[in-house]
């Protein structure tokens, strides 16, 4: 049966605890197999995928800040953790048979591409997925506003925020059982009614460059191909 492709472009944004698995620290490779089988099967669905990987699962700048580190080398800590976390998956997808290109927001030539709108652009447009380290390139940001940032300026038809649970809830569904989820929100519903989706700078973004946001659990096989596809069980705030 034909299948419709929702969106052309995608930015999917992974966090690093996403490629930890059952593990609790770190990267666990079946998990991470997983991840890069998805977003091949993604870009198969025609759209061009740009990835942005988060740190969680090595280090988290405001988590070990504090004593004799100072906040900012701490994230620039946090920021060397998505570098490797973004090897570690671009190693992943090229496994899993599609060309993929990691460019770092901090410049690390040895390594990897720095990161320049016009390489993503063109590696996008030539059918390569492309893994975005380094978030901002900026302590105090996170990889989420990372995520915006990037879906905003490659024109991205959609922010894909892969998480732990299905989509948004009335309540956290975990402590709360008549809990339900929303399939469609705007932004300013989200915020009026407080709903974290993403932190706020992050969020503030995405609202003002209007740009939907997609919800939905990492831990379904096939989840970034149906979101792509703008099926599954997902929620999407989009103005
Ligand atoms: N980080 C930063 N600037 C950015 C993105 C990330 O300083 O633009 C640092 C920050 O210390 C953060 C860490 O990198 O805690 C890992 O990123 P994040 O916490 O967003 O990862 P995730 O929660 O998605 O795994």
């Amino acid at each position: 049966e034909p299948q419709e492709i929702h969106y052309r472009r995608v930015l999917v944004k992974v966090s690093g605890e996403a490629l930890m698995g059952s593990e609790a620290f770190g990267l666990h490779w079946p998990t991470i197999e997983g991840i890069a089988r998805d977003l091949a099967d993604a870009r198969g669905t025609g759209a061009e995928v740009a990835v942005v990987v988060g740190g969680g699962n090595i280090l988290r700048g405001a988590s070990v800040a504090g004593r004799g580190l100072d906040r900012a080398t701490a994230d620039h800590m946090g920021m060397l953790a998505t570098v490797m976390n973004a090897l570690a998956l671009e190693k992943a997808i090229e496994e899993a048979g599609s060309p993929a290109r990691t460019l770092s927001a901090i410049p690390m030539p040895t390594i990897c591409e720095p990161y320049a709108r016009q390489t993503a652009s063109r590696h996008l447009s030539r059918g390569r997925i492309v893994v975005l380290a380094g978030g901002t390139g900026n302590p105090y940001f996170t990889t989420d506003t990372g995520a915006v940032l990037r879906a905003a300026e490659l024109e991205c038809d959609a922010v894909m925020k892969a998480t732990n649970v299905d989509g948004v809830y009335t309540a956290d569904p975990k402590l709360d059982p008549t809990a339900t989820r929303y399939e469609r929100l705007t932004h300013d519903e989200a915020l009026t009614k407080d709903l974290k989706i993403m932190d706020a700078a992050a969020f503030a973004l995405a609202r003002e460059a209007k740009l939907p946001i997609i919800v939905f659990s990492i831990r379904q096989p096939g989840a970034i191909e149906d979101a792509v596809r703008g099926r599954g069980r997902s929620t999407t705030v989009a103005p």
